[in-house]
């Protein structure tokens, strides 16, 4: 079975959109609960490193579901296509969660909804 996976994107961490939470503590959530196979943290997915990234991650994987916490997942669907159509990931896998400000709470229960109703 393939695997799934949590990034949380934060526009370098400098946004207000993302200051309200503790980004590590999110992620250590599911990591604790194993809700995923992996989890990551990436500044600026939308940035040309972060379409280099979601090829290195993506290409040969076997990945089920990607998990994208951050902005607005249409605004996701435009902005990682072309690296998701370079390597083949089919876009349905992807799911994006808007996490912008959100307690550390609010974000986790936001990505928990996700996961649950994907699942
Ligand atoms: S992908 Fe979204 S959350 Fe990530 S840096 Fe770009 S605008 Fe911000």
């Amino acid at each position: 079975m393939g695997k799934k996976g949590l990034l949380l994107c934060v526009c370098q961490g400098t946004c207000p959109s993302f200051h309200k939470m503790n980004i590590f503590e999110v992620l250590n959530t599911f990591r604790r609960e194993k809700a995923v196979d992996f989890v990551a943290i990436h500044p600026q997915l939308c940035a040309d490193d972060g379409d280099a990234f979601l090829k290195e991650l993506l290409k040969d994987a076997d990945v089920d579901k990607l998990y994208v916490a951050g902005c607005d997942p249409t605004m996701q669907k435009k902005m990682f296509k072309d690296a998701f159509e370079a390597v083949g990931f089919d876009k349905e896998k992807h799911v994006g969660v808007d996490i912008r400000n959100m307690s550390t709470e609010e974000a986790v229960s936001a990505i928990k909804e996700a996961l649950e109703l994907m699942k």
